[in-house]
């Protein structure tokens, strides 16, 4: 009998790193559960795909809905192998006002703690799973033009270290990978100094999932600087970030 194929839900699939994510898990054999606000761009990609696709409109900002949404949507998979959790937003914020960084909040911070709670639940049931998150090498230094993007992928990084650390109590096979990626070339990512294209970002990320790193770096120029930045003087960073 044939091998039933491996399922990937990811959650922010419709553009950018997502979106060629969710190619690249396809192309790879996986079927692939797609979520996120634009359902038409979901229903689009879903049509290509070479494996079976399952779309769902789901909206992270709605906590309880969003939740509800992804049970749907894996009950419909009949399980799920990994979770991406993708979403995001960044914005520029150069006069610090305050919406911009409370909608980074609701999308990064509480919509990914909503989805990262549903899924450790649902492997911990299903006795398996794998959490996939998207950080960014922007968790490890301040930006005074967008402070709160930074600080939600600091918050990210850490989470997914504490569900990491939870995952060897419970009763269940769940591995986790932090993706700390550097500028990828998308709507979200302004500017383009050194933008890496999303395929070759998907790629590596594919290939973390399946070699079970427990976090990458992906698009490694910008990996570098982060790591220098990390050790320049403060008067120095400040010069840099504003
Ligand atoms: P895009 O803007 O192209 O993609 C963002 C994805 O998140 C879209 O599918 C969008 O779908 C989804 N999304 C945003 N808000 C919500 C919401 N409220 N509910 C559900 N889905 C939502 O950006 P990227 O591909 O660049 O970003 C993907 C991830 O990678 C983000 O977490 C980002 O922080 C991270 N990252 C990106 C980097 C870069 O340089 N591009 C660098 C480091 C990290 P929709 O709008 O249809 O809801």
């Amino acid at each position: 009998m044939a091998e039933a194929r491996q399922r990937a839900l990811v959650v922010g699939a419709s553009s950018g790193i997502g979106e060629a994510l969710a190619r690249e898990l396809a192309d790879a054999g996986y079927d692939v559960g797609l979520t996120a606000r634009r359902r038409e761009l979901l229903e689009d990609l879903g049509r290509v795909l070479p494996t079976k696709a399952y779309v769902t409109r789901m909206d992270v900002t709605d906590l309880d809905a969003a939740r509800a949404s992804f049970h749907e949507v894996v009950d419909a998979m009949g399980g799920v192998d990994v979770v991406v959790l993708n979403a995001g937003v960044a914005f520029e914020n150069p006069d610090l006002e305050w919406e911009p960084e409370r909608d980074t909040i609701d999308t990064n911070v509480r919509g990914f703690t909503a989805l990262a709670t549903a899924a450790m639940d649902r492997f911990e049931d299903q006795g398996h799973g794998h959490l996939v998150g998207l950080s960014s090498v922007a968790a490890r230094f301040g930006n005074g033009e967008a402070p709160a993007y930074g600080a939600s992928k600091a918050f990210v990084s850490n989470y997914l270290e504490g569900l990491r650390y939870r995952a060897g109590r419970i009763d269940a096979d769940v591995d986790v990978t932090t993706i700390e990626p550097g500028y990828v070339d998308t709507d979200l990512a302004g500017g383009d100094f050194w933008k890496a294209d999303r395929e070759t970002a998907a790629e590596q990320i594919r290939r973390a999932i399946e070699k079970n790193r427990r976090h990458a770096f992906v698009t490694r120029r910008w990996v570098l600087v982060a790591k220098l930045i990390d050790y320049l003087p403060d008067v120095l960073k400040r010069r840099l970030f504003r």
